[in-house]
């Protein structure tokens, strides 16, 4: 089943915004024909990333990756379309870049496990992205509108 309004959050990690890879990331998006409802350039703080990568907190990666999110500025945005959450994992590609297939995002721009370009909520973990958009996003901050080429894209 395809929910053509459903949300996803989506993140442009430290690594992307020092290699100005932000654009990029917004085109492929914007090309693939989801509909960037909200955006914000900010830097994350120890609580926010705390929070935001709750469930690896036990893992032996977890202070790394904590340090390298709260390294330097991120942006965050909200996109919208038909399985938007699937259609955003598929296209950022596996989490190791090593892994990750050719014409992903990570499999083109990412270096390593630690640094992989971008973020975008968990398909297999039901209510992750509204729970993510939640706390990154005010309501107020999503933007309701239609795209002029809605009816081609999602
Ligand atoms: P994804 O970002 O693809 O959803 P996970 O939720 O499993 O992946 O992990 C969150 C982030 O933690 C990854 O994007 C990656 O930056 C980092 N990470 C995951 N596994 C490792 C690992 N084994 N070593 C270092 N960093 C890792
Ligand atoms: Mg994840």
């Amino acid at each position: 089943m395809s929910h053509h309004d459903e949300r996803t959050f989506v993140m442009a990690k430290p690594d992307a915004v020092q290699r100005g890879l932000i654009g990029e990331i917004v085109s492929r998006l914007e090309e693939r024909g989801l509909k960037l409802v909200g955006a914000k350039f900010m830097q994350i703080d120890e609580d926010l990333a705390h929070e935001h990568y709750g469930e690896h907190e036990d893992k032996p990666f977890f202070d790394g990756l904590v340090e390298f999110i709260t390294s330097g500025p991120v942006m965050a945005m909200v996109w919208e379309g038909a399985d938007a959450t699937r259609q955003v994992r598929q296209m950022m590609g596996a989490t190791d870049p090593a892994e990750a297939a050719p014409g992903t995002i990570r499999g083109d721009y990412g270096l390593d496990l630690g640094h992989n370009i971008i973020h975008g909520s968990d398909n297999e973990d039901p209510g992750a992205n509204e729970r993510e958009i939640e706390l990154f996003f005010d309501d107020e901050e999503l933007v309701d509108y239609e795209r002029a080429d809605a009816e081609w894209v999602y």
